[in-house]
């Protein structure tokens, strides 16, 4: 679905990624895997145009989607959910939910509600709740809502596990393994490696701006040195 080609991209005159080669299968859910400042969330910014890109290439189904603006990336049908400032704080889960249907009419974006809260049930029952208020892991339920809500084709989601307790962890894996198979494809970037890799069909390992390391969380399982320089030993999260 996404194929990204000896891609190099940064900020001003920092580059982050040298010369990458990743490919995101469409129905699939991908995992960037990687230490701090190894340029995953760098990898998510320059596809949603976001960055500087310096070489290389990015294509959706075969469109060329360098060169776009942010918002006519989002129109071929890519959502990104950013790992801060997902929602809006001050104002309740429906009035975020209403903020990202305003295209729609009333009826419209009822029944999208309606389904969303279906996929996510919680929101119903925080409906009436200002975002601030909500728990870690309701707000992060909040923002994938959100992003689904445009009616994606490719989801890029930055670290949805961060600072969640271990059950909101899989409850968040869960979710998301609910929206692959529902057809929408995923490329997810988490620091929690070991609890997606029990969810993800491929992992890509980036270390210093490159890929060290790619393949099905069983091959990087067995792989010593990506295990023990980067998932630590015995570390189970
Ligand atoms: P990761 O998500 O893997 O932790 P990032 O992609 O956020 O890594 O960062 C990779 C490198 O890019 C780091 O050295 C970081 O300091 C730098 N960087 C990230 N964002 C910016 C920015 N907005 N401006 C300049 N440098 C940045
Ligand atoms: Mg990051």
């Amino acid at each position: 679905m996404l194929t990204v080609s000896h891609l190099s991209a940064g900020y001003g005159k920092l580059t982050v990624l040298h010369e990458i080669d990743v490919t995101i299968p469409a129905g699939q859910f991908t995992a960037i895997l990687g230490p701090n400042g190894s340029g995953k969330s760098t990898l998510l910014k320059t596809i949603f145009g976001l960055t500087d890109r310096f070489g290389g290439d990015i294509m959706l189904e075969g469109q060329a989607l360098i060169g776009l603006a942010t918002e006519q990336i989002s129109r071929q049908g890519i959502a990104y959910i950013p790992q801060r400032q997902n929602v809006f704080a001050a104002m309740t889960v429906r009035e975020n939910l209403l903020l990202a249907l305003r295209h729609l009419n009333r009826t419209q974006a009822e029944t999208a509600i309606a389904e969303a809260t279906a996929l996510f049930p919680i929101l119903g029952q925080r409906a009436q709740q200002r975002a601030g208020k909500l728990s870690g892991g309701e707000r992060q339920m909040l923002a994938i809502a959100i992003g689904w809500l445009s009616r994606p084709r490719l989801m890029l989601l930055d670290e949805p596990s961060a600072g969640l307790s271990p059950l909101f962890v899989t409850e968040v894996f869960r979710t998301l393994r609910q929206l692959c198979q529902t057809g929408i494809t995923l490329a997810v970037v988490e620091q929690n490696a070991r609890s997606v890799l029990r969810w993800c069909d491929y992992a890509y390992v980036l270390r210093e701006g490159q890929v060290a390391f790619q393949g099905t969380a069983a091959e990087i399982l067995a792989d010593e040195e990506t295990v023990k320089g980067y998932l630590g030993v015995g570390r189970i999260s």
